[in-house]
């Protein structure tokens, strides 16, 4: 689509993507398993599996087959590891896509080793009580794992990005499981993105990033911080004053003392700019704040532009970079008590994405 016709759209700065890709890697020490499950958080799976695999990396993670289909039918051909626990319905199509299921339920993986077996990677819970053989009750699956050895095994941090002991705890709990194995599985893996920033270098063999990839991290006490990759924009569609007791949008939550100027912007809650941020928000336009002014709707935005040159056409940035100044994800996300991953999935809902090698 030519620039002139967008209403709204998702910039994804690819180039951005794999320099968090590189500075990760090189903070874990060891291969990563990059996460694209969700269409990669929202991005676009396909071509962020595209700029990822020549950097060389383990394989892929996704949540469900269809997303692995995706991937496969596009051309890529580097390993696929499903992390969520697969149905025996769906067997015929992971052996089909070459995919590499997890099991933890000793049930799932006897009927997998039934149909013919395959690579695949043991799950182990060690808190989260989510999937996975719990790490107390490994002695069930031994058995299975000493007639049909896992690729791999692994587990999931709850709480990586505090410092509350529990994950030196789950760890303790990972290695006490994979010790009671008959072999040590060739690969093991942990860390999530808050778990790589927080820590160094990996204590297993590959890392599993997802959201750090795609700009979100760089907490206090982190010492490495992302480049912005996602940046939600749209067009000044109309602008108007509204004058001293006028309000704005649905249920009239905003109302002008004195004169305001406010701009109304092509994008709403369908394009991922969710109604939390109504009163809320601040966009920015020419690099200058403009705070969202009354109910975010389904189609449009009312920001309040007074001061801020600004004409009908201009770009308004609801998410990411504008010249010098930042709408971080994780900030964005906090001023409307969202999930920075909630908010990055919804961004995939109508505005079309598109890629670029650079903020625009
Ligand atoms: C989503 C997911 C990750 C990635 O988590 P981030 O916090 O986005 O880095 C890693 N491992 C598993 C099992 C996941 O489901």
């Amino acid at each position: 689509m030519e620039a002139a016709k967008r209403r709204a759209w998702v910039e994804v700065d690819l180039g951005a993507l794999r320099r968090n890709a590189t500075a990760l890697a090189a903070r874990a020490a060891v291969p990563l398993l990059p996460m694209i499950k969700a269409d990669a958080y929202g991005l676009g799976a396909v071509a962020v599996a595209r700029a990822l695999a020549p950097m060389g990396v383990w394989g892929f993670g996704v949540a469900a087959v269809a997303e692995a289909e995706e991937l496969r039918t596009a051309g890529i051909t580097e390993r696929i590891l499903l992390v969520s626990p697969s149905l025996p319905e769906e067997f015929p199509d992971v052996r089909r896509l070459a995919v590499t299921p997890a099991f933890g339920a000793p049930a799932t993986l006897l009927q997998w080793i039934e149909g013919g077996g395959g690579t695949w990677h043991l799950s182990i819970d060690t808190g989260m009580n989510r999937a996975g053989v719990p790490w107390f009750q490994i002695g069930d699956i031994v058995d299975l794992v000493r007639s049909h050895p896992p690729e791999g095994a692994f587990t999931h941090f709850h709480s990586a990005d505090r410092n509350d002991g529990s994950r030196q705890l789950q760890q303790e709990r990972f290695r006490e499981a994979v010790d009671a194995l008959p072999m040590r599985p060739p690969l093991l893996h942990a860390e999530n993105s808050p778990g790589i920033e927080r820590q160094g270098p990996s204590a297993w063999d590959v890392a599993r990033p997802g959201v750090f990839l795609y700009g979100v991290g760089g907490d206090e006490g982190a010492a490495v911080r992302p480049e912005p990759v996602v940046h939600l924009r749209a067009r000044v569609v109309e602008i108007r004053d509204v004058f001293d007791g006028g309000t704005v949008s649905y249920g009239a939550t905003w109302r002008a003392s004195g004169t305001r100027r406010v701009a109304t912007v092509s994008a709403g809650y369908a394009d991922g700019y969710r109604r939390a941020f109504g009163n809320r928000g601040t966009a920015l336009v020419h690099g200058r704040a403009a705070p969202v002014a009354g109910m975010v709707t389904m189609d449009m935005t009312m920001l309040d532009v007074t001061g801020v040159p600004c004409a009908v056409g201009d770009v308004a940035t609801l998410l990411g970079r504008d010249g010098e100044a930042l709408l971080d994800v994780n900030d964005v996300a906090r001023v409307a008590e969202l999930s920075p991953y909630e908010l990055l999935v919804g961004l995939a809902l109508r505005a079309p994405r598109i890629y670029t090698e650079g903020a625009s």
